[in-house]
């Protein structure tokens, strides 16, 4: 007889005090396995702030469990022979011997398959539970979306708005519409965003302080800085962030949600983004205290709005495709792109201003908003004509909120339709005119937004002619990108193939742009 009755496997984006893991747990009976291995950090080449993260979020996780009298078995970086999670865990079952394994169900398709297969092999009875964090199950997600031939966010958001009560009169959604989106595009003009307050930070305690020490040496050659980490690595911290966030950016955060200006990496953004992906927060909690803003202090409803839909609509989503998506999405190529990521994408060294802004502070902090992932970076790749995987890989490594059933579906199937438009209507590709209106990123710039061709022409521009261009019977088709279809043919043939020209030769020296 086996002295472990369940050995409770928490993951490190799964630090949720109420977990469903945690069920019946019997402290007399049961531990809890913690586990870190470098060959997360190193199956994709991960920022350092991003491991650092984790690694201090987990250490902190362990002591609270610890605090509640529970015993840990707490896997440390380099402590034994293989830094591969799946092999450590083989080890640990070995060693405890227990009745069950009990885990919540895993962020990432290949870990929940690896993990079932170790369990069969072991013959040790898995115990996978729902992850309750989620306002939807997975099943409850697949259900929904069978009724459609391609799911959309928008029909999925009422549904959840309805489901759940939030920001509703009776069966009418609170101020007459469901979606306040159209207010939500404005850029700053001249003048620049002015005085924005700046987000709460979170100095490093001793355990994140040895933590980063031990990044640094450890992955000494991965990209990123930690110098400026000050992300919240607790609960407690996390609802100061929350708090932080409602009393003094959720006002604004609908009308400049899609604006870029350089220096302000944050802007009226939540940075909630990590703290929920470990779990620190719930999105439930998150979302009732932007509510509670709006019917208590009266905040406006396009701003509360646009944040809630975020997290009930696009968050929820998101991991729904995923989980009903993999593994296809994983492959998904709709235009049979091949190219290689330019090397800047991992330094910044460009000329383009603005990669190098979106690009300098992901690696400076790990982070750039929506927009600057989607409209920047994203649509580049896209327009580049990257192989999906090698930015997909990019994404996973650089963002300290990156988790997989999060950032693929938004990679492969926002920013780069590599699938061809299964929950999306059209591929979001812009010129640099776009980036102009939104952001200052042009001033200043080698490249000239308007310009199509010639020395000075905007690489995102030529290069969004030319994927016209090349997929004009596509956008022709699309009732949603006839008129870009309509612009390309007014342009003069000599017009046309001079964009081409220019077109190939930024294709074939990427990294000199
Ligand atoms: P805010 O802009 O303040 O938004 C509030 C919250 O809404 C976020 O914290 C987040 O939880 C949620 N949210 C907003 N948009 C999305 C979305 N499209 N999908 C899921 N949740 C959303 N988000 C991640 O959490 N991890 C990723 O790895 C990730 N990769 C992305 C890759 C690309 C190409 C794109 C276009 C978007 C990606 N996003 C990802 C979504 C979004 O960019 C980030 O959630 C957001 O920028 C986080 O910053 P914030 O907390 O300040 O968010
Ligand atoms: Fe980016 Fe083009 Fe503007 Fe330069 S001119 S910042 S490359 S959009």
């Amino acid at each position: 007889m086996s002295e472990v009755r369940h050995l409770v496997l928490v993951l490190g984006d799964q630090l949720d005090h109420a977990s469903a893991a945690f069920d019946c747990f019997d402290p007399g009976r049961d531990r809890v396995l913690m586990i870190e291995a470098a060959g997360e950090s190193t199956h994709v080449w991960s920022h350092k702030a991003r491991t650092a993260l984790f690694l201090s979020a987990m250490r902190h996780f362990a002591d609270a469990l610890r605090g509640r009298g529970w015993t840990v078995d707490y896997r440390a970086l380099g402590d034994g022979d293989s830094e591969e999670l799946v092999d450590i865990l083989a080890a640990r079952l070995r060693r405890h011997a227990p009745c069950k394994l009990v885990l919540v169900e895993p962020g990432e398709w290949r870990l929940e398959r690896a993990i079932r297969a170790l369990c069969e092999r072991e013959r040790v009875a898995l115990d996978l539970r729902d992850d309750l964090h989620f306002m939807i199950s997975r099943t409850g997600f697949a259900d929904w979306a069978k009724k459609y031939r391609q799911p959309r966010m928008e029909f999925f958001y009422r549904m959840m708005r309805e489901r759940h009560g939030v920001l509703m009169d009776g069966d009418e959604p609170a101020g007459g519409r469901w979606n306040f989106d159209a207010d939500n595009r404005s850029g700053f003009g001249r003048k620049g965003p002015g005085l924005v307050p700046p987000p709460l930070r979170f100095e490093p305690d001793a355990i994140t302080r040895e933590v980063i020490a031990e990044v640094e040496v450890r992955f000494a050659d991965h990209p990123g800085s930690t110098a400026d980490f000050d992300w919240p690595v607790t609960r407690e911290q996390a609802l100061a962030a929350l708090a932080d966030f409602v009393s003094h950016r959720l006002e604004l955060f609908g009308h400049h949600q899609d604006a870029m200006w350089t220096g302000q990496p944050w802007l009226w953004h939540a940075r909630l983004s990590a703290a929920m992906n470990l779990k620190l927060l719930s999105p439930r909690e998150v979302v009732a205290a932007a509510v509670s803003a709006w019917r208590e202090r009266g905040l406006p409803l396009q701003s509360v709005e646009g944040f809630v839909r975020q997290v009930i609509g696009w968050r929820e989503f998101i991991r729904g495709m995923y989980w009903l998506d993999m593994p296809r999405m994983r492959d998904a190529n709709h235009y049979g792109h091949a190219r290689a990521l330019p090397r800047w994408y991992w330094t910044g060294d460009t000329g383009m201003n603005c990669m190098r802004a979106a690009i300098g502070q992901t690696l400076r902090h790990g982070y750039a908003h929506h927009i600057q992932r989607l409209m920047v970076t994203g649509q580049f790749a896209l327009l580049a004509e990257i192989a999906p995987q090698q930015v997909e890989d990019w994404y996973l490594a650089v963002y300290v909120d990156a988790v997989e059933w999060v950032e693929l579906p938004n990679v492969a199937g926002m920013a780069l339709y590599a699938d061809g438009g299964r929950f999306t209507s059209k591929p979001y590709v812009a010129s640099g005119a776009y980036i102009q209106r939104m952001s200052n990123y042009c001033d200043g710039c080698r490249y000239t937004p308007s310009a199509r061709s010639g020395e000075a022409a905007c690489p995102v521009t030529v290069l969004y002619w030319h994927f016209l261009d090349r997929h004009e019977a596509e956008f022709a088709a699309n009732p949603r990108t006839a008129l870009m279809a309509k612009n390309l043919q007014k342009l003069a043939p000599a017009e046309r193939t001079a964009i081409s020209e220019r077109a190939k030769q930024m294709l074939d020296g990427l990294d000199d742009l």
